[in-house]
């Protein structure tokens, strides 16, 4: 009935062989199949959801918001409510656009880039994935790089002809391409956390690196925080690393688990946007109530003691995790910025898509069913971060340490 089973790609499992679950309920850290059985859940459906499942607050207001009417079309005080504490978070956001998905974000800021500096060219990073939009699915992350592929088939070449794909953590690759293509540069647009080629940080030259080259080359900073906004500090990305994008891209925890994408930045560059100008973007369901009532019922509850315990969970995890591969002898690298996290089976850390591409792909397929049977679901591929929630207890964590020990034991002879 549906290709593949699924409505996403990467849901069907092909990346680490098997049959997918289906899935009934979710309550807090767990996930329960269609058959009863429970599983602690590192998916985090992407990392939308990062209170743990069926959050009560979050219920509330979307049950509460469905009964004053699903849809309006039309202006009202859940977005004011929600892009109030957006700007509040985000002091570089002046204006705030709401959209349905990540992807409908991306489209609109090519778009945007695009009009502001009257050029075509985008700079883009190998294995960061910014949504399933033509001009950026050349040498992208999450599912193109799970199945392999190059980029999407049924992309004109002319489309991708403005897509400049840089290598991660490499400013002076960045340099040569502005070099390259001078006056042609219209915006970098990156990951802040790599999240789609496994989880790789930024260096840290890496970030204000970009921001003083897009200066000395007049182009744009786009964050890409659709994974990393509101989950890796209050404030996002951005704020962790103190750099200043024009433009940031949001998404996943901005609706609490209900489909929304956000676009923001500097005013001049967000006026351009019509009805105020020529860029035009537009979306019958933008602005939905419900989805707004569970961007801000998730936002309210993320309190500065929320991203400590949140800190705090994912270091248990990444020590747990260590000590493990160093149990069972298997080179690993476990990667770690704040509750996003993933392990490369792999000899030496990963700084960019290449390094990203020696996981053992093989023995994370084994580890994954190792740990499903197990009753701890990660994301079916070895090329995804795993996300950590605020419901995951110290108990969960030592169980899915316990669990991976176990796993990785059988796995790897
Ligand atoms: N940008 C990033 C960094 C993402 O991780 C994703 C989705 N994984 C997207 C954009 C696209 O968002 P969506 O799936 O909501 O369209």
């Amino acid at each position: 009935m549906m290709p593949g089973g699924v409505n996403s790609p990467v849901r069907a499992f092909k990346g680490v062989g098997g049959t997918p679950v289906y899935f009934a309920r979710a309550k807090g850290s767990r996930l329960t199949d269609a058959d009863g059985k429970d599983y602690i859940d590192y998916m985090s459906s992407w990392g939308a959801i990062i209170l743990g499942h069926a959050h009560p607050a979050i219920t509330e207001a979307v049950t509460r918001a469905a009964e004053n009417g699903t849809s309006f079309g039309a202006p009202h005080e859940g977005e004011v409510r929600l892009a109030r504490e957006v700007l509040d978070r985000k002091r570089k956001i002046e204006r705030v656009r709401f959209v349905n998905s990540g992807t409908e974000a991306a489209l609109a800021v090519v778009r945007l880039v695009r009009a502001a500096t009257g050029r075509n060219k985008v700079i883009k990073f190998e294995g960061n994935y910014h949504g399933a939009i033509d001009p950026l699915l050349a040498k992208a992350g999450s599912g193109v790089a799970t199945f392999g592929l190059p980029d999407s088939a049924g992309v004109p070449e002319s489309t991708t002809a403005n897509t400049l794909p840089a290598r991660y953590n490499d400013l002076d690759h960045v340099r040569q391409i502005f070099e390259a293509n001078a006056g042609e540069v219209a915006a970098v647009m990156v990951e802040p956390v790599a999240g789609n080629m496994g989880l790789v940080p930024p260096a840290a030259d890496f970030l204000p690196g970009l921001r003083s080259l897009c200066d000395r080359y007049d182009a744009l900073l786009v964050l890409d925080e659709v994974m990393t906004g509101f989950r890796v500090a209050r404030g996002g990305a951005s704020e962790r690393f103190a750099v200043s994008p024009d433009l940031i891209m949001m998404g996943k925890v901005i609706g609490g688990g209900l489909p929304v994408g956000a676009y923001g930045g500097r005013r001049d560059l967000m006026e351009m946007i019509a009805p105020l100008g020529p860029v035009y973007q537009a979306g019958t369901l933008s602005g939905n109530p419900l989805a707004m009532a569970a961007g801000y019922a998730a936002l309210s509850e993320l309190t500065d003691d929320a991203y400590v315990s949140l800190e705090a969970t994912g270091e248990r995890l990444q020590r747990g995790l260590i000590l493990a591969c160093e149990a069972a002898r298997v080179p690993a690298q476990i990667q770690r910025v704040g509750s996003m996290i993933s392990v490369f089976f792999t000899e030496m850390p990963v700084r960019d898509f290449a390094d990203a591409q020696t996981t053992d792909r093989a023995l994370f397929g084994k580890l994954f069913h190792g740990l499903l049977s197990r009753g701890v679901y990660l994301p079916p591929s070895a090329l995804e971060s795993w996300f950590l929630t605020t419901a995951h207890t110290d108990a969960d964590i030592d169980l899915t340490v316990e669990a991976f020990e176990e796993a990785l034991r059988e796995a790897a002879v």
